[in-house]
């Protein structure tokens, strides 16, 4: 646990959050801010800082996120259309730096994204 990292406090339950799902290795819940009617972060438990500073060691729980989102999008009933995203570096908008994964649907999306 990262002590001032906003996402270890949420999984750590010192901040409260709209949790969706819970595992040994990962915590999901709703985006405060959602961008689309399922809006929900996936994070693993252990402190990774993000997608470009991930090592071979972070491969599994890469993949398993992912695994995350596609279960999640079954279960809300999604699969007609959603995104999976990382917000890489300060371009991107990454404001945590504690590696989620936005699953977004429940909408159209357009292309490209902003
Ligand atoms: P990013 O811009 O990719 O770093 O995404 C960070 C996301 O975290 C944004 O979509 C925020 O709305 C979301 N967020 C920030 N603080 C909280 C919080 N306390 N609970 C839930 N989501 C949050
Ligand atoms: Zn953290």
């Amino acid at each position: 646990m990262d002590e001032n990292c906003l996402f270890c406090k949420i999984i750590a339950g010192k901040i409260p959050s709209k949790k969706v799902y819970e595992d040994d290795k990962v915590f999901v819940f709703e985006d405060i801010s959602p961008k689309a009617p399922t809006h929900v972060l996936i994070i693993p438990k252990r402190h990774v800082v993000g997608l470009k500073e991930a090592t071979p060691e972070d491969a599994e729980i890469l993949g398993y996120c992912q695994l995350i989102a596609a279960k999640i999008g079954r279960e809300h009933g999604i699969e007609d259309g959603y995104r999976t995203v990382y917000n890489v570096g300060p371009r991107s908008g990454q404001s945590v730096f504690h590696l989620h994964l936005h699953l977004l649907g429940g909408r159209d999306m357009t292309w490209p994204p902003g």
